[in-house]
């Protein structure tokens, strides 16, 4: 046993198994041979060319879903190491949690998903997470006794984080959660909320670099407003990135620390001394305080309002969405051509697998002339 792991950290010797076994490896865990082969597949690469918020040709500075998710598994190994839970799969889990974006983010999913339900009364639609769990058992293709990249259970757990009841049944035991209750290991809660941290704080930074947000506005946010009292005499206007920057990081510290503080004191309250403990009980026990899940909220609604639902990020979304449902079409009437008819599920992990830009170019070869993306609009 690990000295630095809490007793109710997840422990890579006692994991619950792949799908398919395999001798244990000699020099590194069972954890660190998950985060290392979802760092060697497919799917972890082109993530680089999918869209956060801003699609990726916008500009070089904007997250992508790859620096994202580097920066989810930044934050959350860091709360990781201090809460003495398992890093490894903590990094493991952030870096496969969005595996299964489609391109153009939640506007590629809207599409997909309205495309798969209008086609099928009874499909489970199209949905991110499902799909990051499809992609490690399944789709990826890189070894000889198995296919997908055949993870940890807990590793897939936690990649797992929503799941419908109707969805759950065909899924096995990684989503009984869902059907019967409970919860997953710390280090899952712990990946969900490191989800959460990065991206408010990395839209928020994007927002205003692209000038999208108004920095009154953002002054005003009580998240943010005590530290932009603090520092914002210190800056001239021309630095206005060093300043945001600095806010920002601010932001993210003081979410960490009320993270940390309050996920210890839940555990002092609730005993848990092992994962198993962990998994019974009924409430996430990787929380913020009241206070700051308050902040939190006012925060998200403050991003929803104003950069997701900004003028230029809809109209983006909205072309986005054209793009995937008319993808849908074409491969539906081009795979069907044959004599056998093609899953819906299948032309679906195709169009999930594109990245932005390969989605532009196959949708541009069948019309020509029915989109003109702006070129890079923003500043960076
Ligand atoms: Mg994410």
């Amino acid at each position: 046993m690990n000295n630095n792991l809490a007793k109710f950290a997840s422990n890579p010797s006692l994991t619950r198994g792949r799908l398919y076994s395999e001798i244990e490896p000699k020099e590194r865990s069972n954890f660190q041979r998950d985060r290392d082969r979802v760092i060697h597949c497919e799917a972890f690469r082109k993530l680089m060319y999918k869209t956060q918020v801003f699609i990726s040709h916008e500009g070089d500075l904007f997250r992508t879903r790859l620096t994202h998710s580097i920066e989810v598994a930044q934050v959350a190994r860091a709360i990781s190491r201090r809460l003495m839970l398992n890093e490894d799969l903590t990094e493991a889990i952030c870096l496969a949690h969005d595996l299964g974006h489609t391109p153009f983010g939640h506007a590629g999913q809207n599409a997909l998903n309205k495309s798969l339900r209008n086609l099928d009364k009874k499909s489970c639609g199209f949905e991110h997470n499902i799909q990051s769990l499809r992609i490690v058992d399944n789709l990826e293709q890189r070894y000889l006794n198995f296919d997908g990249l055949n993870l940890c259970f807990e590793t897939r757990e936690g990649i797992l984080k929503h799941c419908s009841k109707v969805a759950a049944p065909k899924l096995g035991k990684v989503a009984e959660r869902f059907l019967k209750g409970g919860l997953p290991s710390l280090e899952a809660q712990l990946a969900n909320i490191a989800d959460e941290i990065a991206y408010n704080h990395h839209d928020l930074d994007d927002g205003l670099r692209s000038g999208l947000l108004n920095f009154e506005e953002v002054s005003n946010l009580s998240a943010a407003s005590e530290h932009i009292k603090e520092i914002k005499s210190c800056f001239g206007d021309k630095e206005k990135n060093r300043r945001n920057s600095e806010i920002v990081r601010r932001m993210i510290n003081s979410q960490i620390e009320d993270l940390i503080e309050t996920t210890r004191q839940n555990i002092r309250e609730t005993p848990v001394l092992t994962v198993e403990d962990v998994r019974m009980t009924s409430k996430n026990l990787v929380t913020f305080s009241y206070e700051m899940q308050k902040r939190v909220k006012e925060l998200k609604s403050f991003l929803f309002k104003k950069l997701y639902k900004h003028p230029v990020v809809s109209s983006m979304s909205d072309l986005a969405e054209v793009v995937i449902s008319d993808l849908f079409e074409i491969f539906l009437e081009e795979l069907n051509n044959g004599r056998t008819k093609v899953k819906l599920r299948k032309i679906a992990d195709l169009i999930a697998g594109m990245t932005d830009r390969s989605a532009i170019k196959i949708h541009t070869k069948y019309f020509p002339n029915k989109i003109s993306w702006p070129q890079q609009i923003y500043f960076s």
